[in-house]
């Protein structure tokens, strides 16, 4: 398993404790790996589509525990050239994709899905704790991080520059200085070397901005003992 798969599996299996950051991370997880259907009848439909199981773990746990709502999870092994598995998890129920939209933002209040999944407000990310859940959501979905033992980088791949603008302006207002590269059609977001420490405490991983490190601020419960990125 390469580290950034590890740190994945991890962070699927944690929790936020509270309501507003299960939001939180759930809106991540949806605006990078979800999609909106709209049938003819105005029938609303939300899913994720992901390769990581982690990532299908997290928001389906998310999901349930915010929402208490039914949840359809659908694996399709690829063949040939397309070998990797998929994981689809789909709420097909329509008043229960609403709540989910409604609850995560991503739809204003006139019922109009906001352009590529877009947070409508930042309502949702009021709070660092917040915002530390999405970030987490956003690598869950679409990020990777390298050994830190080696060299320290971490990134998040957006579909659209909007997204990662948004990100990058989350991880600047934690006191971290985040890039964004155009790489092939992805606008990746990008901690370099210096501006990040990853510290893993037996099962918990913990990425910290340079500067806020427990031991040099003297508070961990930021990170334990749910571990936060
Ligand atoms: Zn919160």
């Amino acid at each position: 398993m390469s580290f950034s798969s590890s740190v994945k599996d991890e962070l699927s299996r944690q929790m936020p404790g509270a309501r507003h950051c299960q939001i939180a991370e759930t809106a991540a997880i949806l605006s990078l790996c979800g999609r909106v259907k709209i049938s003819a009848s105005d029938h609303f439909w939300i899913e994720i589509h992901t390769e990581n199981v982690a990532v299908a773990r997290k928001y389906f746990t998310l999901l349930k525990k915010t929402f208490n709502i039914r949840i359809d999870v659908s694996i399709r092994q690829g063949i040939g050239n397309h070998k990797n598995r998929t994981c689809t998890v789909a709420v097909t129920h329509h008043e229960d994709a609403m709540r989910v939209l409604q609850a995560v933002k991503l739809i204003d209040p006139y019922g109009e899905i906001e352009e590529n999944l877009s947070l409508a407000q930042n309502v949702v990310l009021m709070q660092n704790c917040c915002k530390r859940a999405f970030i987490r959501g956003a690598f869950l979905a679409a990020g990777s991080i390298s050994d830190p033992e080696k060299f320290y980088h971490f990134e998040i791949a957006c579909a659209t520059e909007a997204k990662a603008k948004q990100i990058q302006g989350l991880i600047l207002s934690m006191g971290i200085e985040a890039k964004i590269v155009l790489r092939k059609k992805y606008f990746v977001v990008y901690i370099k070397e210096g501006n990040l420490i990853v510290e893993r405490h037996g099962s918990t991983s913990c990425a910290y901005g340079a500067g806020e490190h427990p031991h040099s601020q003297g508070d961990a419960r930021e990170c334990e003992p749910a571990g936060k990125l």
